[in-house]
């Protein structure tokens, strides 16, 4: 859900960061809205992590206009932190606490960053229910399993009822009925006006999950939009392929269906084995991919051979 005047959680322009001499990321652009779930997308080394870790106010950033819940978060308080909620890797110290007595000792400290409007923390069993740990209430948190810890991993993220809700790869290793109620959870929060940010490798739940889905690449973000919109912005192209006589072809083109009805036109009945395909997301995405990583692989081919001049 949007409020009315879409007002802005994440505001970014012209973000650059640098390692050493190294540009990772060029200018990037980007902005969320309260309630709405992004996916941030990109191959390994793309500079998803630099990104969140900039908006979480982790990192500090090179260059670029940032503004996080109406704040850069380089100057972010102990107040403005108390609306982010963040989920990394799991959670692995305190083995020997229960979940509920970690929840509750991690949400007190939220207790003084309380508004009118959001009352913090999370009341803990309901927090227990909503992440479907509630048969592990009084578990040992080393005797969870690898998907009880993940989930046990998001209540940490969210105890404090964020505004904004960071998560990196949240369902690694979540069996397809944990991922679903995930996904649920997900949604229900979006419902309640929490922003969600979430890196993923999987382009299904991207699909799923994300009302916009950031593809970032070569430092850019090079595609922004709904999944539909970004499969009809660049699968403009079809693969139609058939039989004729026992031959097969095939054949790429942007008007699939005036090539299909010349197709029958020349060659009506003996038309067999018909079969029209658009490119899925993972197809253009992971095209998308090889392209920068070509156009990087000639650029510092060029570099290359300037510097033996
Ligand atoms: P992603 O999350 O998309 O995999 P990262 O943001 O982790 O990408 O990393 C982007 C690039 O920046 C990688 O090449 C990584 O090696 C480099 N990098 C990340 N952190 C540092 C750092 N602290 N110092 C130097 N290089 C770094």
């Amino acid at each position: 859900m949007r409020t009315p005047d879409g007002e802005s959680v994440i505001s970014v322009r012209g973000l650059r960061m640098r390692y050493g001499t190294r540009d990772v990321l060029n200018g990037v652009d980007c902005t969320a809205r309260r309630g709405e779930v992004l996916a941030l997308l990109g191959p390994n080394g793309a500079g998803k992590t630099t990104t969140i870790e900039i908006l979480e106010g982790f990192r500090a950033r090179s260059a670029g206009e940032v503004s996080v819940l109406g704040s850069d978060p380089a100057r972010g308080d102990e107040r403005w932190r108390a609306r982010l909620g963040v989920v990394l890797q799991s959670w692995r110290d305190h083995g020997k606490w229960r979940v509920r007595e970690l929840l509750a000792h991690l949400g007190s400290y939220y207790a003084p960053y309380s508004t009118d409007r959001i009352r913090r923390p999370w009341d803990v069993d309901d927090l227990i229910a909503a992440v479907g740990l509630g048969d592990h209430a009084d578990q040992r948190i080393n005797s969870l399993s690898g998907g009880q810890r993940r989930r046990l991993d998001v209540a940490v993220g969210i105890v404090g009822r964020p505004e904004l809700l960071f998560l990196d790869e949240p369902t690694t290793g979540f069996d397809p009925q944990a991922r679903r109620e995930f996904h649920d959870l997900v949604r229900r929060l979006a419902s309640d006006e929490t922003t969600v940010l979430l890196t993923t490798h999987d382009l299904d739940e991207a699909e799923k999950l994300a009302d916009r889905i950031l593809i970032l690449l070569g430092g850019r973000i090079v595609a922004d939009g709904s999944a539909a919109e970004l499969s009809r912005l660049m699968s403009t192209e079809a693969r139609v392929r058939w039989s004729l006589g026992g031959r097969s072809f095939e054949r790429t083109t942007a008007d699939s269906t005036r090539f299909v009805r010349r197709l029958f036109e020349e060659h009506g009945a003996a038309v067999e084995d018909l079969d029209v395909r658009r490119p899925s997301l993972e197809d253009t995405y992971l095209s998308m991919v090889r392209e920068s990583e070509a156009g990087r692989g000639a650029a510092a081919g060029s570099e290359r051979q300037e510097s033996t001049r």
